[in-house]
């Protein structure tokens, strides 16, 4: 049987690159076989990854970084930054019974809401050739960018809105292995 519970949640999740772990090092040879890779990302399957909205591949940080005294963006303007965009959406859905955030969006709802120029249309469709993206991936990315439009507070989706959410798609690229 089963059984479905309420839950909404936020996945957080890491791997490494390749087995050996060294791929895309700046200074290690990684010493996988391009079929190792990809015979190891393919552990993960296109469905779930489709469903994870931000992939961000995190190369090391070299130690002059690491103990560097430059000052990086305060958490708590983040935050500030972070409950703007959440209060824009909470109007934006005012009257939709259960949607709360550009996350919750059904399709009738994306149509209406992400509605992108001429050439956020061709740039996405570009994309979605050269990477051969799904349509679930497609859906992710519309919605990505209207985040990405509300952090920086802007009223439409502009073309690099487009562009940074579908860099966010690097996993499902077929290249990642070379
Ligand atoms: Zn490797």
């Amino acid at each position: 049987m089963s059984i479905d519970f309420p839950a909404s949640f936020m996945l957080i999740a890491s791997m490494n690159p390749c087995p050996c772990g060294y791929f895309n090092h700046p200074e290690k040879e990684c010493t996988c076989s391009p079929v190792m890779v990809q015979k190891y990302l393919n552990k993960i399957s296109g469905p779930l990854l489709d469903r994870i909205d931000l992939h961000v591949e995190v190369t090391p940080v070299p130690f002059s970084e690491l103990s560097s005294t430059k000052m990086s963006e305060n958490s708590s303007d983040v935050r500030e930054r972070v409950m703007k965009a959440r209060d824009i959406q909470a109007k934006r859905f005012e009257g939709h019974e259960g949607v709360y955030c550009n996350a919750q969006m059904g399709s009738k709802l994306l149509k209406e809401i992400c509605v992108i120029s001429s050439v956020g249309q061709n740039l996405l469709k570009t994309a979605m050739d050269r990477l051969n993206l799904s349509a679930r991936a497609y859906d992710r990315i519309l919605k990505v960018s209207r985040t990405i439009a509300d952090l920086a507070g802007s009223e439409e989706i502009r073309p690099e809105h487009l562009a940074e959410a579908i860099q966010y798609r690097s996993l499902d690229r077929e290249g990642w292995a070379g």
